[in-house]
This record gives structure tokens, C-alpha cells and sequence, in this order.
């Protein structure tokens, strides 16, 4: 609870000090931070990229090279991801997997084989224009990352500030 900041102008700030305090990377868990400055809604997701993915490696084989493709769409498919009941645009989307430079680096890059194994996580920030107060916000990214056990939230926004836990059973957040 400590952990929990005290809010900040700027939601670029309020991200950068979100990410500072990324909790301990735990397969099954995940992390959302929603700040809301005037119309303007801004989501950040780190998730594991073996819920997301299914592995935390380079991929290996043709179906993991597929999985990588897959999810890099679904996170352009915003309803995928999340939910907002507000009258509420994409503004913009953005997201870093990692593997994904694999090919395009060339077959000369001897590293692979000794980098990974490490853990990985996976940073989707998404930013909102939203016309109509936003109350309700539906976390759909259980629906196809379906070992993902709970998301950590933390919210930050006109009505003040808190944080919950949503599990694939309570994929709702509401204030
Ligand atoms: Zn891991």
C-alpha cells in the first residue's frame, strides 16, 4: 500500500514513476495504471510475457513465431485489451514486445543463445480521449491471456485515487 504515489500532474509523470515502482515481476500478475488528466485517460499495462505470450524466450518455433504476430495484433485491437464505458476515442496505442527484433537483426547475432531465460515483461501504454465521464472500465485481456491469474490496479483521476485487484472472475473496475 505504501507503494501507492501520491498523484502527480502529468501523466507522463505519473507513468514514469508507476514503472519506478513495478512490482516484482510474478507470472499470473499484472499491473495496471490508469491516470485521468481532463478528458484524457491514460492506461498502462506491464504484464508477464509468459501470460501474454505463452513463453519468455525468443520463440523457437513456427508457432511461437505465429503467437508473437497474434498478440502484436491484439494489442492494436484495443477491445482485446480493455473497456472503457465513457464516450472514449484511441487516441494512441503503444506497445513494446520483446523477441520481435529477432529476425531483423540478422542470423549473425550470436547472442541469443546466451541472452534469454530472463523474464520478461510486456509494457502496453494506451491514451484516451474520452468526452463523457469515465466510471467503468472492463479489463477484456483476461479473455484470451487465460493464465493470467489477477491485475494489480492503480487509479488515479478526478475523483481521487485507489487501487484493486481484478481476476478474471471481476474483470470490472469501477469508481
Ligand atoms: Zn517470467
Amino acid at each position: 500500500m505504501s507503494r501507492l504515489k501520491t498523484c502527480c500532474h502529468f501523466i507522463g509523470l505519473c507513468a514514469l514513476g508507476f514503472a519506478a515502482n513495478a512490482e516484482m515481476h510474478v507470472h499470473g500478475q499484472g499491473q495496471l495504471l490508469l491516470a485521468q488528466d481532463g478528458e484524457k485517460w491514460q492506461l498502462e499495462f506491464i504484464l508477464p510475457a509468459a501470460d501474454v505470450l505463452g513463453f519468455e524466450h525468443e520463440p523457437e518455433t513456427p508457432e511461437q513465431v505465429r503467437q508473437l504476430k497474434t498478440v502484436a495484433q491484439r494489442f492494436t485491437q484495443i477491445e482485446s485489451i480493455i473497456h472503457l464505458n465513457g464516450d472514449c476515442k484511441l487516441e494512441h496505442g503503444d506497445y513494446e514486445l520483446p523477441y520481435q527484433d529477432h529476425h531483423e537483426k540478422g542470423e549473425h547475432d550470436e547472442s541469443h543463445s546466451n541472452e534469454a531465460r530472463e523474464h520478461n515483461d510486456i509494457e502496453v501504454t494506451y491514451l484516451f480521449d474520452c468526452g463523457s465521464p469515465v466510471t467503468e472500465v472492463r479489463i477484456q485481456v483476461f479473455n484470451w491471456a487465460t493464465s493470467l491469474e489477477r491485475i494489480n490496479a492503480k487509479w488515479f483521476h478526478d475523483k481521487g485515487q485507489g487501487m484493486a485487484q481484478v481476476t478474471p472472475q471481476q474483470p470490472l473496475l469501477a469508481w
